[in-house]
């Protein structure tokens, strides 16, 4: 049998986490190792890639996994010790096959996998799944730079290669570390401990954040590796992948495309807040209202579990000008000729998703590192506008209009449209072979072939 460098890549069970982390896996696959990807027992029957071995561990709650736990820190405390124990059990499984494990690849939340990777003598790297910035503003503040919880008095804040921050620009798990404490530990750990990785994986691109490739580089073994979108997006290949494989809800199948094919070219506005995220049924309103008022063509993901906070009348009101699905394969619709808009949370997957496919936003932060991301969109890469928060923190629906505005017609939409266009080739071209993401990922993939038969 032959014998190939081999990587196990372990998830967090979350969509923002197994869509990167799963499009990594096969991205090594192409390259030519065997790659093995790992992941909880109540998610591993909705992963399918081709040339990925799919393999379950344990998180300590087997029927269903995080909303069964009490809290965030028995969640994470329990996958930490259960899943230490699994994963072991997983690698050691391979011991004595033609291809033992190598090198085990692990999400930025799972920090504690780097001792499991040293206990059995294999290489751990993690793969970071914010931004580099994000990563470097949680790495000022465990350096000191400023006092958590981070104050208003005390800003802005200015971190090397990042503008200048205000309050509404900053993580909340930094502006509010109270009620994200065990995030917020969870991240310290890995932070603190990023130089003694085999390698600090990033999914984003050199191009895109290019003081920050320069400054980590001299603090950790960094390689930045994304966008890690599915080939059909980022190669030019006709016949690549369109969707990352592992879709935890049942994407609506051919309808959103169909009814884009209807549209005129950049007329729609793609609506989504992600997986996780839950909108003050007071914005939803809001943000109703402002599809309704701006007279355009509209897809709005609201998954099953916002449903019931949409206005009464929305629903039958809507018939001819926006459809209204739970899930959606986000990167067709994204890449769709008709979109001209995305409204989006601004997650790091769907804030990279759309600078690649060229598709500018309205940015409507609503936690995690979200805020922080937005502020780039709006004033780094210019790739989009943000809706600004009213005192009770809801973007109101004339403020979401006018964004709309911006984004879609008018001078500065031009320039908008010119700058998406030139990050969606830059990411591209980071992807593509010789650019630089593509290089950075042989480079690791020489490594685990050396001395392979
Ligand atoms: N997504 C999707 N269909 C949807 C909404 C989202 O496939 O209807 C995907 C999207 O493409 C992205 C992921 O779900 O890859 C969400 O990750 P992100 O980091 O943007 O946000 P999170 O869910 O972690 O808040």
């Amino acid at each position: 049998m032959e014998k190939r460098g081999h990587v196990l890549v372990l998830t967090y069970p979350a969509q923002g986490h197994i869509n990167p982390l799963l499009q990594f896996a096969k991205r090594l696959a192409s390259k030519g190792l065997k790659a093995t990807f790992a992941t909880t027992h109540y998610t591993v029957n909705s992963i399918h890639a081709d040339g990925v071995d799919v393999r379950p561990i344990s998180d300590g709650y087997d029927d269903g996994g995080f909303k069964h736990a009490p809290s965030v820190e028995a969640y994470l405390e329990s996958f930490k010790t259960v899943g230490s124990r699994t994963v072991t059990e997983l690698i050691l499984e391979f011991k004595n096959s033609p291809s033992p494990v190598d090198c085990l690849v692990f999400d930025s939340l799972l920090p504690w996998a780097l001792d499991v990777a040293r206990e059995l003598g294999v290489y751990g790297a993690v793969l970071l799944t914010n931004s580099a910035s994000v990563c470097s503003m949680y790495w000022h503040i465990h350096q000191g730079l400023l006092g958590l919880p981070v104050k208003p008095e005390n800003l802005p804040v200015v971190f090397p290669g990042v503008p200048p921050l205000g309050f509404s620009d900053m993580p909340s798990f930094l502006a509010q570390p109270a009620d994200h404490s065990a995030y917020l530990a969870t991240i310290m750990e890995k932070i603190e401990c990023l130089d003694q990785h085999d390698w600090v994986f990033v999914n984003t691109f050199e191009e895109l954040e290019s003081e920050l490739a320069k400054a980590m580089s001299g603090l950790w073994p960094v390689e930045m590796v994304g966008p890690v979108l599915p080939s059909a997006y980022v190669d030019g290949q006709i016949e690549g992948d369109t969707d990352y494989g592992g879709s935890l809800w049942k994407p609506n199948g051919d309808q959103c495309l169909n009814w884009l094919d209807t549209k005129p070219p950049k007329t729609v506005i793609y609506v989504s807040f992600g997986s996780m995220a839950q909108i003050a049924a007071k914005q939803v309103v809001e943000i109703a209202r402002a599809l309704q008022g701006s007279n355009k063509h509209f897809i709005w993901v609201v998954r099953e579990s916002e449903n019931d906070k949409l206005p009464i009348d929305f629903i039958s009101s809507i018939d001819q000008i926006g459809l209204v699905v739970a899930w959606c394969n986000q990167l067709e619709v994204l890449a769709h000729e008709a979109v001209g808009c995305f409204i989006t949370h601004c997650g790091w997957n769907s804030t990279l998703e759309a600078l690649s496919l060229g598709v500018p936003m309205v940015a409507m932060p609503q936690w995690s590192d979200q805020p922080a991301n937005a502020k780039f969109v709006e004033e780094v890469w210019r790739v989009g506008v943000r809706g600004k928060k009213d005192e009770e923190g809801i973007v109101r629906r004339e403020e979401v209009e006018r964004c709309i505005r911006l984004v879609m017609k008018g001078e500065k939409s031009e320039e908008i449209w010119r700058n998406a266009s030139k990050w969606k080739e830059n990411a591209k071209r980071a992807v593509s072979k010789g650019g630089s993401s593509d290089k950075n990922i042989n480079k690791f993939v020489e490594v685990l072939l050396k001395g392979k038969g």
